[in-house]
């Protein structure tokens, strides 16, 4: 046997002995929240993944992970679908800001702060954005002076995700105020369990609630805390950024993404909503739209299998905008179609008279409007994609 049929065999044996049934099929999937209490078998699932370094299987092991290589992260990744794993952990501690760290970090700082990303030991969100500077980042405001051995901050975030239940905030901030504005940022850690931090939610159209605004009033930053160098927060912002896109791609190869379990099918849903005759869709339009969207979907898992293919690192560079757009784009075409087929008795909001399943399909179509905002627009992505990856003229 090869090597890798070998690590196949064992990684099957083990997935076979070691994930519990709770922890198969749809469910909770930890973000490493210290107040999200987690049903029996989901935190043995992530005790046992992270004991074998599963949670991040590319890191190094001595902060957490298994040293994976891509052919056995691939090969893991096929065995958790294959028994119906959920993601053990998920996150922007394993996602976004550890490999971040593990980029740009110093050897304290990986090991004060992988080992518990990896642990899921605190959930984290993300503070880039001010009301003032979203595509244009780089006109951020929040302030950081240092005083002592710590930075002390001053200033608000907006769309913070989850920030209601997380643990840990990375905060891109202004530290050279007299600098060019790219040139005086820095990215630092922040606890939000303290006096100066605080959180604020804000409601969206599909009634959920799932971002904040965060406002930092003097909080505490030890200057250890602060990564990649002073002033260097735009180089290491914009990296972070990359792990973000790429995550939303599925092309992030630092987390372990388990059996991500489709709850629907489309072909089957469109099928199960719309008129059929003989056993087709009636309507010829929403047949031609329903096999162009699943011909899409099979390119988008081909071009996601390429990037990582060809990933140098646990990330790609700009390929990550290009894949993400088109990721984001597909499944809006998905949602779209939905509701195409539902017609008109979809629309119904009111929990009363609409049907559970319709309701759910409308509200996600909603919320994934947002896939062509968050994580940067769909026309920052491809001003990238057209500075970056074509080289055209600015
Ligand atoms: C679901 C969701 C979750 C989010 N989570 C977070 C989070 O956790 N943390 C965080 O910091 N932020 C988060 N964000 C914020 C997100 O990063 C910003 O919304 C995004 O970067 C756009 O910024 P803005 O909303 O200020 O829009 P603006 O920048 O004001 O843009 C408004 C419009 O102008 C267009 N535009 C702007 N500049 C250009 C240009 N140069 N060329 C062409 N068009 C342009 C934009 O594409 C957009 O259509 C989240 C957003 C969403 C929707």
């Amino acid at each position: 046997m090869t090597d890798l049929a070998d690590f196949r065999a064992e990684t099957r044996a083990w997935l076979e002995g070691n994930c519990p049934e709770g922890a198969k099929g749809p469910g909770t999937i930890p973000i490493g929240s210290s107040t999200i209490e987690l049903e029996p078998d989901t935190r043995l699932w992530l005790e046992r993944m992270a004991e074998k370094g599963w949670t991040v299987p590319t890191w190094p092991r001595e902060y957490g992970g298994a040293e994976l290589n891509r052919e056995e992260y691939q090969v893991l990744i096929e065995e958790l679908q294959r028994v119906g794993a959920r993601t053990p952990l998920t996150g922007r501690g394993v996602n976004y800001i550890g490999p971040t760290i593990l980029e740009f970090g110093t050897d304290e700082q990986k090991a004060k702060w992988l080992p518990r990303c990896a642990r899921g030991e605190g959930a984290w969100a993300m503070g880039y954005s001010e009301p003032g500077a979203g595509s244009d980042l780089a006109s951020l405001s929040t302030k950081a002076e240092r005083i002592g051995d710590n930075y002390v901050l001053n200033g608000s975030k907006i769309w913070t995700s989850d920030a209601t239940f997380c643990d840990y905030i990375f905060v891109l901030v202004r530290t050279s105020p007299d600098k060019p504005k790219h040139e005086g940022i820095s990215l630092v850690l922040v606890d939000m369990h303290q006096e100066g931090v605080k959180v604020s939610p804000i409601q969206l159209i599909s009634g959920a609630s799932p971002f904040c605004e965060t406002h930092f009033d003097d909080a505490i930053v030890p200057v250890e805390d602060l990564i990649g160098g002073v002033d260097n927060g735009w180089t290491v912002g914009k990296r972070l950024l990359q792990f973000e896109r790429s995550t939303h791609a599925g092309i992030n190869i630092s987390g372990s993404q388990g059996g991500r379990t489709e709850e629907n099918n489309l072909v089957d849903v469109v099928r199960n909503y719309a008129e059929t005759k003989d056993g087709k869709l009636a309507d010829g339009d929403l047949r031609d739209w329903l096999t162009r969207h699943a011909m899409n979907t099979h390119a988008q898992k081909l071009t996601q299998r390429r990037a990582i293919d060809e990933l140098q690192s646990r990330a790609p560079g700009f390929t990550s905008s290009a894949v993400k757009l088109s990721n984001a784009l597909n499944i809006q075409d998905g949602d779209e179609l939905l509701v195409a087929a539902m017609g008109t008795q979809g629309l119904r909001w009111h929990e009363d008279t609409a049907d559970a399943r319709e309701l759910a399909t409308l509200k996600k179509w909603l919320y994934q409007k947002s896939l062509t905002i968050a994580g940067g627009t769909k026309e920052v992505q491809l001003n990238i994609i057209a500075k970056r990856v074509l080289g055209l003229p600015d």
